[in-house]
């Protein structure tokens, strides 16, 4: 009786041990995305996805990340952007609950006027660390204390392979705050080093500036070579090595400026920002690991500063033709991604340009090139739109998610719809941390 009763209690734990093992190990697949790409467009206000969205389609709202199941904005304000006059660094009453193009108010615009912004270097510092900064830091605080970055957790925990991956340099602050530390963006050489010798990003794919670093790369482990390689499909590298490729082909299209004809021309031998992110995806599927890749649309924030309507459609537009390749491939069954195991954020560092509309933009329309005669003098002008500014503003930007884990976003937004850009970091380490 009793080593019947044994018996069964043995078979009830071996069942018990079975069934808790086999929930655990469902529940990890379903809770933590194998593959996680976080695509962010520097400098892309509200209004240049409006824009972009306009040109291709006529209305705002329809860019590839606008049919992703959860939206929010997210406020970028950095430390210093915090003083008496904005004592919370975002004040949503005077400036608004929701950016322009959705909402508008002389007092919104007023604040907007007034109210610093972050830089770039504080913004991806918030996203990579969950930690607020003052402009210029790389993922420490003022006084050059270091604060812990995502790939910093990642690089530890061994799990996911990392991923860097910017239209810029590689050491610029966006990148930056990822994968290294400093007390100031203006330290590129150290910054690089850091990248390159302590971070050691699985992929990286950006512009460099400095020829010694190749040597650096490669004594890391790096397999360097060329973008032009690409294109050409002359890349021969071993999947066990680590990948720098320096950006070399890449330009922003040339939009046409023609009536219900939305349509971009592209040098010849230059590479799509679409193809860049699906060439780093088949490399970092082939090596059979979970990834994390950050992938930097930098032209927008370059694009807004120089007041350049028609580059900037075309750099959100080339941002959302990358995000839409992706999600393709996710959802094509061709590769091991799919949207149970995959998390894609889309988001932008800050808002850029103070953009306004004075008409709805057509489809296939871009307002016409300023043209100046010596230093002030306004040759040709186009009053269908108003960049008001060529710095950063304090406005809110777009969030969007996709795949598994994209309900989090609901969650840190909560009722107002606004989540803190330090908030993203949260999401991220819930999601790719174990
Ligand atoms: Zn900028």
């Amino acid at each position: 009786m009793c080593y019947n009763i044994n018996v069964k209690m043995k078979n009830l734990k071996i069942f018990l041990l079975f069934f808790i093992l086999f929930t655990v190990s469902n529940l990890s697949e379903a809770d933590f995305p194998k593959y996680v790409f976080l695509f962010i467009g520097d400098g892309m206000s509200v209004s240049s996805e409006f824009a972009a969205s306009s040109y291709l389609c006529g209305t705002g709202g329809n860019l590839i990340w606008d049919s992703f199941p959860c939206k929010a904005f997210a406020a970028t304000w950095s430390l210093s952007c915090v003083n008496e006059r904005n004592p919370d660094g975002y004040d949503a009453i005077k400036a608004g609950a929701v950016p322009y193009p959705y909402y508008f108010s002389e007092s919104s615009e007023k604040y907007f006027e007034t109210a610093s912004a972050t830089d770039s270097a504080a913004a991806a510092t918030a996203i990579a660390t969950g930690k607020k900064t003052v402009n210029g830091c790389i993922s420490t605080n003022e006084k050059g204390s270091f604060f812990e970055n995502i790939f910093d957790i990642l690089n530890k925990q061994k799990i996911y392979n990392t991923c860097l991956i910017t239209t810029t340099f590689f050491y610029d602050a966006t990148p930056a705050a990822f994968a290294a530390h400093n007390i100031s963006r203006q330290n590129r050489k150290q910054i690089a080093e850091e990248i390159l010798s302590i971070s050691k990003p699985e992929i990286i794919i950006a512009r460099n500036e400095y020829d010694y670093l190749k040597d650096t790369a490669e004594t890391n482990g790096y397999y360097v070579t060329n973008s032009k390689e690409i294109k050409n499909n002359m890349l021969f590298y071993n999947d066990s090595k680590k990948l720098f490729v320096i950006l070399d082909n890449y330009n922003i299209p040339i939009p046409e400026n023609e009536k219900n004809r939305p349509s971009f021309s592209y040098r010849e031998d230059d590479l799509k920002f679409s193809e860049i992110a699906l060439f780093a995806a088949d490399k970092l599927l082939a090596k059979k690991k979970p990834f994390f890749a950050v992938i930097e649309m930098s032209d927008i924030d370059s694009a807004n500063h120089d007041n350049d309507y028609h580059t900037m459609v075309s750099s959100v537009y080339e941002l959302h033709n990358a995000v839409k390749s992706i999600i393709e491939l996710i959802n094509s069954g061709k590769t091991d991604m799919t949207p149970k195991n995959t998390l894609v954020l889309v988001t932008a560092d800050h808002a850029t340009g103070f953009l306004r509309f004075n008409e709805q933009p057509q489809k296939g329309r871009l307002p016409s090139k300023m043209i100046f005669a010596g230093k002030n003098m306004l040759l040709k002008f186009d009053r269908t739109v108003k960049y008001k500014s060529k710095n950063h503003t304090n406005e809110l930007v777009g969030i969007y998610a996709f795949g598994t884990q994209s309900d989090l976003l609901k969650i840190y937004a909560g009722k107002n719809g606004i989540i803190d850009n330090s908030d993203i970091f949260k999401i991220l380490k819930k999601t790719a941390v174990k």
